[in-house]
């Protein structure tokens, strides 16, 4: 489904993307773990296509010179020069990092700002689904998303993300900050949103543990360079992995 070659991203001088090349396949859930740092937020952006809108942005306004190489193809397509929009009408969404919801909007303004993308009828039966998969969505629906908790917002951020009606979803780090209890939660639901609505899923995260159990295939990500990959099984026999990464 996506197939990223050789990805390059300089902030300046400073190499934050060292040629990581990274696959996910349909219906596939792909985990990408490293320390604070290493580059997982930079990946993510330069996958959804958002990090040429914030090297634009840098270019115009004489900040800091970004580069980014390397290639992305998506269903078949050589999709490195589409704009962040056009890949999001292709299904590639994101759900970024920290949850980034409309703090003054309420729940349901959230979702249906999420929903810019969608018909009218996939904008019904997505509310549905969310509100099935997040049943506390659906009792918070009035209430202002600044005042949400933590695991609210992150509920309603990945809900958000759904309504965009993603075939590719990028999480980035879902669990930063969250409960146990609460990242259990969130790790069923992505791994009961993948089998229900056939959604591949990119997730980020610091500790791999969490996630571990419902990813198909994993990266390890060390200072922008990714230096370990593998099935979870594979990385889960591997015992120098198991004790340096898995916590395990
Ligand atoms: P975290 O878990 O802290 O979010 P991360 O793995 O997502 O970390 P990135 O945010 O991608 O890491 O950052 C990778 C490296 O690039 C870091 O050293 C960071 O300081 C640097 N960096 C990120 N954004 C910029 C920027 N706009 N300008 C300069 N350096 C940046």
């Amino acid at each position: 489904m996506l197939e990223a070659t050789g990805l390059m991203v300089f902030y300046e001088n400073m190499l934050a993307l060292n040629n990581v090349s990274l696959q996910c396949g349909d219906n596939e859930i792909v985990g990408v773990f490293g320390a604070n740092s290493a580059g997982k937020s930079t990946l993510m952006y330069t996958l959804s296509g958002i990090m040429e809108d914030i090297r634009k942005k840098e270019d115009m306004a004489g900040g800091e010179r970004i580069t980014v190489l390397g290639r992305i193809r998506y269903l078949g397509e050589d999709i490195t020069n589409l704009k962040p929009s056009s890949r999001a009408r292709k299904g590639i969404v994101l759900c970024p990092e920290r949850r980034r919801i409309f703090s003054e909007s309420t729940v349901m303004e959230n979702l249906r700002i999420g929903a810019y993308l969608a018909t009218p009828a996939q904008t019904r039966e997505t509310l549905d689904y969310v509100f099935k998969v997040f049943p506390a969505l659906q009792t918070l629906r009035k209430r202002i998303g600044g005042f949400l908790s933590g695991g609210e917002q992150q509920m309603l951020a990945i809900a958000r993300a759904l309504m965009a009606q993603p075939r590719l979803l990028l999480l980035d780090e879902p669990l930063m900050g969250l409960s146990p209890l609460i990242q259990a939660m969130l790790v069923r639901a992505t791994s009961e949103i993948r089998r229900e609505k056939s959604i591949s899923i990119i997730v980020t995260e610091q500790y791999a543990r969490p996630v571990l159990p419902i990813v198909d295939y994993a990266f390890i990500l060390e200072n922008g360079a990714a230096v370990l990959e593998g099935g979870r099984e594979e990385l889960l026999s591997n015992p120098d992995v198991r004790s340096a990464y898995f916590g395990v």
